[in-house]
């Protein structure tokens, strides 16, 4: 396999080669931002809500960002272009640059662009639907994407071990807001639900919200325990996961246990928003 070619700090480099000074901020204190995404078609999609989610990531803790959205966008385009992936995913990270005395920026802040290939989940696993747990966490700036996810990656490892995919953060007042790196949706009596607040605004929540819309009633709230045992369906969405079907939170299981006609019609239009 060829060696992937990363955008890093100004120049196109190998990712073998690719690297960060060991005092840069976000390796010393996890200070710094990212976002996510992937091309369809070759084409990176919904790439300026991104790279607007990611300036706003960086402005929320203190980072300037000096890119302009449109250049974030020429370097974007650029870095897939130098590469070969029939499709690619993007991890656009900016770091919150050197510290000399190892906690105030002092340095400028870095900007790197890692692509990869796409591997998407088996077939198997949206016809079956997948497994969650609920772990009792609340995300500190929960709307932005901070490099910080030693919360999520803790959880995920006790969502394995529980023969789950993904874990579910539970707030103190007993609401579901969200998973590690997925959006939370329930289906209760034709109403499509999904949390609002405390959670990050996933660009694939917002396009299931988008094709959605005229189609069937929405409600954006907190989902509860009430909610969850009486709900029809449930799914989480992400950019990796597009919108897979969850059948068992916390071993409980969710409606009848199968995916349910609703998940399986808004991933179909979803799929069909990817090829616009
Ligand atoms: N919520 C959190 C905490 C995430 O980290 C992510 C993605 O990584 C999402 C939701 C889903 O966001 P998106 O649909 O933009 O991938």
């Amino acid at each position: 396999m060829t060696e992937p070619v990363y955008y890093l700090g100004g120049e196109f480099v190998s990712a073998r080669t690719a690297s960060l000074p060991l005092n840069d901020l976000a390796i010393l204190r996890g200070y710094g931002v990212f976002d996510f995404l992937r091309t369809y078609q070759g084409r990176p999609f919904r790439l300026r809500p991104h790279l607007e989610r990611l300036h706003r990531s960086a402005t929320a803790i203190g980072i300037e960002p000096p890119w302009s959205i449109e250049a974030l966008a020429e370097i974007t385009h650029e870095t897939v272009r130098r590469n070969t992936f029939e499709e690619a995913t993007i991890r656009l990270v900016v770091t919150g640059g050197v510290a000399e005395d190892s906690i105030t920026p002092s340095g400028a802040p870095t900007l790197a662009v890692m692509v990869g290939a796409v591997s998407p989940l088996p077939a198997a696993t949206y016809e079956q639907g997948v497994k969650v747990i609920t772990v009792p966490f609340s995300r500190t700036m929960p709307e932005i994407k901070s490099l910080n996810y030693i919360p999520g990656i803790m959880a995920l490892r006790q969502a394995r071990a529980a023969q789950a995919i993904e874990a579910l953060y539970m707030a103190s007042a007993g609401t579901i807001l969200e998973g590690t790196t997925t959006n939370f949706f329930i289906v209760r009596d034709n109403v499509l639900i999904t949390p609002c607040d405390n959670i990050l605004k996933g660009i694939t929540r917002g396009v299931v919200l988008e094709v959605t819309m005229g189609q069937m009633e929405v409600m954006e709230r907190p989902i509860t325990l009430a909610d969850l045992s009486e709900c029809q369906e449930a799914f989480i969405t992400s950019t990796t996961k597009e919108i897979l079907p969850v059948v068992q939170v916390d071993g409980v299981r969710i409606g009848n246990g199968v995916p349910g006609a609703t998940t399986r019609t808004l991933h179909e239009l979803f799929q069909e928003a990817t090829h616009l």
